[in-house]
């Protein structure tokens, strides 16, 4: 009852409404004017024959006077102009309402990311931080053995990493968005560094998920080691959190010509066609908040996307075979790749 009543109030139904108002208003109005004018016409017609029968001329003589052909001249410009102005306003309704649509159906679609993205946030920064305060509470109340101790401290540090990651997710997408960040670029081995960034990566989540690796060594880029990074976590982040315990989770590196190719694939639940190019969207998360069973802000791959393209690379996700996703980054490299620092930010 309560949700039928809310449908009735969304203000998309009320825009749909006054649109189907104005235009059912506007053709009556048009139809309207074109009677008036056709009534106009016949007394006009009527008014000059009955001045002619007093003068004993014929209906005939009557329409070959001057005035007559004044007067169907005078109605068929008025019809000519109410059709034609009324076509105009029709036109300029329709793409008004067009564009109207558009921006009211992207405000809603934001306003209701907007929910999930303050839902899921919530949730993001207050999981570590019970986590963090039951261990302090624990370790402040109980005398455990060392081994343990160091358990409850291991666990304590994933949890500071996960907020920390958080926060400079957050950092990141907000610099991006208002063109704030700043990049110092410098030569990198990129090889050096996914190779690194992946081994701690597979070290810390070997009992979950196998993992590979086939990275081409001494490959050179001029870049931001930080920007880099944020990748490649993003990227190995989302194929651990969108695959099953014992799915492969591989890197790849390798140049190909004047290119630079670099896939992150797992073999995890794969995205749907639909959402293929909704997932590089700001707060873009596949499914709904309420059902949906990982965590996360749909802010990794929007960052992805923009360092991407600030490095003048491209991104595109492909089907793994036979299920999973993959995601290929091409960056245009020139001429030795161990001579040359090829990336411009
Ligand atoms: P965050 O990265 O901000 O913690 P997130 O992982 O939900 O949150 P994104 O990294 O932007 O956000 O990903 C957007 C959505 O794309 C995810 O919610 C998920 O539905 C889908 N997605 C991303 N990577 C994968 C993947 N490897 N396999 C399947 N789905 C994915
Ligand atoms: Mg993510």
């Amino acid at each position: 009852m309560l949700k039928n009543l809310k449908h009735i109030f969304s203000p998309l139904l009320w825009f749909y409404a006054l649109v189907v108002y104005v235009f059912a208003m506007s053709v009556w109005w048009i139809n309207l004017h074109l009677r008036n004018n056709r009534d106009l016409y016949r007394l006009n017609v009527e008014l000059l024959e009955m001045e002619g029968e007093k003068y004993g001329k014929t209906p005939q003589t009557i329409r070959s006077t001057p005035q007559y052909a004044h007067i169907e001249q005078h109605f068929a410009s008025q019809r000519t102009m109410i059709l034609s102005e009324g076509a105009v306003f029709l036109l300029i309704l329709s793409l008004g309402v067009y564009r109207i649509h558009g921006a009211f159906k992207k405000e809603l679609s934001l306003n209701h990311q907007q929910r999930n993205f303050l839902l899921s946030i919530t949730h993001e920064l207050k999981s570590p931080l019970a986590a963090l305060k039951l261990v302090v509470q624990t370790l402040l109340n109980r005398q455990l053995d060392p081994e343990k101790q160091k358990k409850l401290l291991h666990n304590a540090l994933n949890d500071t990493d996960r907020l920390h990651e958080l926060v400079e997710n957050l950092l990141l997408a907000a610099k991006l968005e208002s063109q704030s960040a700043s990049f110092s670029l410098q030569p990198l081995c990129i090889s050096d560094l996914l190779q690194a960034l992946f081994d701690e990566f597979s070290e810390k989540y070997e009992n979950l998920r196998h993992f590979e690796s086939r990275i081409e060594t001494d490959v050179w880029l001029h870049a931001d080691p930080l920007a880099l990074q944020s990748l490649c976590i993003n990227l190995l982040d989302n194929a651990l959190k969108y695959s099953r315990q014992g799915d492969t989770i591989s890197c790849v590196l390798f140049t190909k010509g004047n290119e630079l190719h670099w896939e992150v694939a797992d073999s995890g639940i794969g995205i749907a066609a639909a959402d293929k190019k909704k997932v590089f969207e700001k707060f873009y998360r596949v499914g709904n908040e309420d059902t949906r069973s990982t965590k996360g802000t749909g802010l990794g791959l929007f960052i992805v996307h923009e360092l991407v393209h600030m490095m003048r690379g491209s991104i595109s996700i492909k089907d793994n075979k036979p299920r999973g996703t993959v995601f290929l980054l091409v960056f245009p490299v020139s001429g030795n790749t161990s001579a040359a620092y090829n990336i411009i930010v």
